[in-house]
């Protein structure tokens, strides 16, 4: 920095500079790609080579803001919007932002309310085994019917859920939720549905999540086999030794542990290796492309072999089409969940689902006896 430069640190891992004749964008611009250049270099700690980022919003006076409150508030706009765009970046502040900014507040705000005022709901996807044709589990996704706003999907409210820490409660609830559905479905005189519930990283990293989990099977009453933990990759590059732990423990208790989105992430698989995870859940993308060019196929086919390889059981999701399915059965894939066999219900349509499924059972066995 030069000496009319002003470097502060402002709370937490934020600075904040204060560059006089700023107003010209494009000198900010370099002095952005200067800073992220100084701080790409490897820092020697304890032997190890350890590296940082950082993410750099800029506002420029006047047009962005006449006073530091503006300013300040502008250039945090545009800080988040360059952690979003994949961090190590930096990004001007836009008037397209704030609106984002606006209304991701405006959800944030909301959503502390959501769990309290009985605003958020478990849809159920089923998922079909392959052998038997018959729903093996269900998938429990989260919605939130907002008063004024109407049915959020989880990509409105989840990521801002898991940045201000409220997804705890909220999984919190979900896992206790969904517990005692499948306990429910049981108690009505279907078969067991094994309830899969998604776990999101700061949730599975919580200290209490495994007593939590233990606290829900005890107060549900539903055997742990039946309960299935979805989590994804990312979870398993946060801290890898606890993590294993974690899953460790849940193997334990008796819960099926599912490794979500497969495929999608950091492209390490020597983890599946030793990881306890049974289930591995092909992502969606590498269904879709079972259609497009040869190559497309090639690679979910490889992706599904992988899996079965290392001895885990096979979960394609997002399954749309006839022609999808086709090429799942011969790949000899357990499961499949999609449009194709149905959208995620609301619980009292699930149960419909499964006693029309129950009902269909019993007139074919009585077709067989007649025979
Ligand atoms: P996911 O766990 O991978 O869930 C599958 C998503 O694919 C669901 O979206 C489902 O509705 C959608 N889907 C299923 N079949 C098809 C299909 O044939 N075609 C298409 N186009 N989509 C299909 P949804 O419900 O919007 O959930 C999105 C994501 O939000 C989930 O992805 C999961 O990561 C997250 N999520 C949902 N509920 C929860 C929750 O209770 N807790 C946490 N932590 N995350 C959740
Ligand atoms: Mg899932
Ligand atoms: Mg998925």
């Amino acid at each position: 920095m030069r000496a009319s430069d002003t470097v502060s640190r402002q709370g937490g891992d934020e600075f904040v500079l204060l560059v006089p004749d700023g107003a010209q964008a494009a000198a900010a611009a370099q002095l952005a790609e200067k800073i992220l250049q100084a701080l790409a270099a490897p820092h020697m700690i304890l032997g190890h080579e350890l590296y940082i980022t950082c993410s750099i919003g800029i506002s420029l006076c006047p047009f962005d803001g006449l006073d530091t409150e503006a300013l300040l508030k502008n250039a945090d706009t545009a800080m988040y919007q360059a952690k979003s765009a994949g961090r190590n970046n930096y990004q001007f502040f836009t008037p397209a932002m704030n609106t984002r900014a606006v209304e991701r507040q405006a959800i944030e705000s909301s959503l502390r309310h959501a769990l309290l005022r009985g605003e958020l709901e478990l849809y159920y996807q089923p998922k079909v085994d392959l052998r038997s044709g018959r729903i093996c589990g269900a998938e429990a996704l989260m919605r939130w019917n907002h008063p004024e706003w109407g049915l959020l999907m989880p990509d409105r409210f989840i990521p801002i859920a898991e940045e201000f820490g409220l997804i705890v409660n909220m999984g919190r609830w979900v896992l206790l939720t969904a517990c005692m559905q499948a306990q429910q479905w049981k108690s009505a005189g279907s078969a067991w549905v094994d309830v899969a519930v998604n776990v999101s990283t700061l949730e599975f990293c919580h200290p209490e999540f495994l007593a939590n989990v233990r606290e829900v099977l005890a107060q549900s009453g539903l055997p742990a086999r039946h309960l299935q933990l979805e989590i994804t990759e990312s979870v398993l590059m946060r801290d890898a030794a606890s993590c294993a732990e974690t899953l460790r423990q849940l193997k334990l208790m008796g819960v099926t542990l599912a490794l979500d989105d497969f495929g999608t992430g950091y492209s390490s698989l020597s983890y599946l290796n030793f990881l306890p995870i049974d289930v591995v859940k092909i992502d969606r993308s590498f269904v879709q492309s079972i259609n497009g060019p040869q190559e497309g196929s090639m690679l979910a086919g490889a992706v599904i072999a992988m899996g079965q390889s290392l001895g885990k059981t096979i979960v394609a999701e997002g399954v749309e089409l006839e022609s999808e399915l086709a090429y799942l059965q011969t790949m000899r894939c357990e499961a499949v969940q999609g449009f194709l066999f149905s959208h995620p219900l609301q619980a009292e349509q699930f149960s419909n689902l499964l006693k029309r499924e129950q009902a269909s059972m019993a007139a074919m066995n009585f077709s067989n006896w007649k025979v």
